[in-house]
């Protein structure tokens, strides 16, 4: 039997052979990566399917069991599942098991393996506002979760000067910057209440890793934006339907700033070459995403 589906302006069609990718998380319907996957796929005409599984994080172990009962290709993580699956998995790449962050799971012949292309992700759109990278550089980086572990570790990895992290809950600051020890030789400093104008004065680099421009929070920033400037870039993770606050604000002051959209595009580019051993066309997953903010 076979089931046609209207895909953009060409008719896609799934078989009993086609092959199935997707993402879990809690929630996921925010998910860009269904559409840009799924234009990649069908510009490459590979006989694959993405698609968007809401998982309870209760649900996490029956949803891995699943994947691999199922017998899928490989899927994404998102949050709040990153750091959980780590013990559910077979096997761990390199880089992942050093962040403790999962967020590419590739089903190697009903061996689950872990990956982290979030890192890679970040240093590359990192790059496209910062051509020197994070090598020699400086960052200040507010989050201590999944987000804010690949960030340092690339950071880290990358021969950065210095390393400063903001967070809520210091205790998550501080696991972050001993874990960041074993990452390179970067130091790595705890923004303590009252030393934010000297972080911010010595950073180069401005790195939103938290959840704050999400959701309830859509009109704050992470760090008062009267204290960037212009010396600074601003690199915001998070992305929306419209610019984030932080990003408009940035801008607004002629401060160079991007939103979390094209470390999307990164580290899904990455997850694609994983999955299925082609360079991901770069140009339709960003024409698939394009009506998405800006
Ligand atoms: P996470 O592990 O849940 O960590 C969330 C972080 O945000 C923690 O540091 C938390 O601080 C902080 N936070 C949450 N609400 C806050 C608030 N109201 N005020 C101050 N701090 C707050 O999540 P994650 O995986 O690191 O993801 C963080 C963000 O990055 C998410 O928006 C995610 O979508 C984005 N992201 C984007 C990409 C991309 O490709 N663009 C990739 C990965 C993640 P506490 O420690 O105090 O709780």
């Amino acid at each position: 039997m076979e089931v046609r589906i209207q895909v953009a302006s060409s008719v896609r069609r799934i078989t009993a052979h086609t092959g199935l990718l997707g993402v879990i998380g809690y929630p996921v319907d925010h998910s860009l990566s269904p559409l840009m996957h799924n234009a990649a796929l069908e510009h490459q005409g590979l006989d694959l399917v993405y698609l968007a599984f809401p998982v309870d994080p209760s649900a996490l172990a029956e949803a891995v069991s699943g994947a691999r009962a199922l017998g899928m290709r490989g899927f994404n993580v998102t949050v709040p599942h990153k750091a959980a699956i780590v013990a559910l998995l077979d096997r761990l790449d390199a880089l992942a098991a050093r962040v403790g962050a999962v967020n590419t799971v590739v089903n190697d012949g009903g061996s689950l393996v872990g990956y982290n292309t979030d890192v890679t992700g970040f240093l590359e759109a990192l790059a496209t506002v910062w051509p020197r990278g994070a090598s020699g550089s400086r960052l200040l980086v507010a989050g201590a979760g999944g987000a804010a572990r690949a960030v340092v570790a690339a950071a880290c990895a990358n021969g950065a000067s210095r390393v400063w992290v903001l967070n809520r809950t210091r205790e998550r600051a501080a696991a972050l910057c001993e874990a960041a020890q074993a990452w390179g030789a970067t130091p790595c400093r705890i923004v303590e209440a009252g030393m934010l104008s000297e972080a911010m004065a010595d950073a180069d680099i401005l790195v939103n890793a938290t959840s704050v421009g999400m959701a309830e929070t859509v009109k704050l920033t992470p760090f008062p934006v009267d204290i960037v400037d212009a010396r600074h870039v601003v690199v915001d993770l998070v992305y929306g339907s419209s610019q984030t606050a932080l990003v408009t604000q940035a801008r607004a002051k002629g401060i160079v700033a991007i939103d979390g959209k094209e470390m999307l595009l990164r580290q899904a580019a990455s997850s694609y070459l994983l999955w299925t051993g082609r360079e991901a066309p770069l140009d339709v997953m960003r024409l698939a995403i394009r009506s998405v903010g800006s």
